[in-house]
């Protein structure tokens, strides 16, 4: 297993806001999380990023608990979290915010730093047309092809994908849930967080639906994708 947690409980002062949860990703697994506002998804993702303190049983490849790693700890054990508000670096230029996502492997050699670049303009040539522009001056959907990118610059095993769909157009949602379908191919792990469950379900491989802070179901996301107990809350009618 490449990530497995166990009985993870995080509190925001007397809020408790993940009470208990268990969650595995298999190596070349996209796993998601879905559930509504307030269930705890992104405070997850921070909890397993070393952004906020939790207590129970995190163990990444099968390594002793690791619940208290610092984000540089994770980084270094090839995790990598693309947060809600894509966290770029708006005065920058495309080219600079991916040349930051290398900055663990800073004393690789230049042609390293080349090669993941041109790997990233494979993946994003819209990145590629736009490489001296300020980031702040991308469109929404090339922000967040911008935060993906970024992230990916520091060759993760597992990418921990906050709602990247959130306020993006249908099409370039598409584009997106494509090129993290593509990454799996590539052999990168996903946890995806997000709101669009009937996307995200088409798209996993295993689905848990957070609510309240706990898990209240989980299974492959293809039966989770017919079940009628998620249909009305989750899935419209549709
Ligand atoms: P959304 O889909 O709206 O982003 P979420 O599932 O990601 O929701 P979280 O943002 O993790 O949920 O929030 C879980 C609970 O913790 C909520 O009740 C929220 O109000 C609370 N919470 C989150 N951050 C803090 C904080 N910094 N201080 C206090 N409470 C917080």
């Amino acid at each position: 297993m490449l990530l497995d947690v166990r009985d993870l409980h995080v509190s925001y002062g007397k809020i408790d806001a993940l009470c208990g949860v268990s969650l595995q990703v298999a190596a070349g697994q996209i796993v998601t999380v879905i559930g509504p506002n307030g269930a705890g998804k992104t405070t997850l993702l921070s909890a397993l990023m070393g952004v906020l303190p939790a207590r129970g049983h995190i163990s990444v490849d099968g390594a002793a608990n690791s619940v208290g790693a610092s984000i540089g700890q994770r980084a270094g054990e090839g995790i990598a979290l693309v947060p809600e508000t894509r966290a770029l670096f708006a005065s920058m230029s495309v080219e600079d915010n991916l040349r930051l996502g290398a900055f663990r492997f800073r004393h690789e050699p230049r042609q390293r730093h080349a090669d993941a670049l041109a790997q990233v303009f494979d993946l994003f040539p819209r990145l590629q047309e736009r490489r001296t522009q300020q980031a702040a001056t991308l469109s929404g959907g090339e922000r967040q092809m911008l935060a993906l990118g970024r992230a990916l610059m520091g060759r993760p095993r597992l990418l921990m994908l906050d709602e990247p769909s959130l306020g993006l157009a249908p099409l370039i949602v598409r584009d997106i849930f494509r090129i993290i379908a593509e990454l799996r191919r590539q052999g990168v792990s996903v946890l995806l967080v997000e709101q669009n469950a009937r996307a995200a379900l088409t798209l996993a491989d295993h689905a848990y639906v957070l609510e309240l802070g706990e898990v209240a179901t989980q299974g492959p996301a293809q039966e989770l994708a017919h079940d009628p107990r998620l249909e009305q809350a989750y899935l419209g009618h549709a």
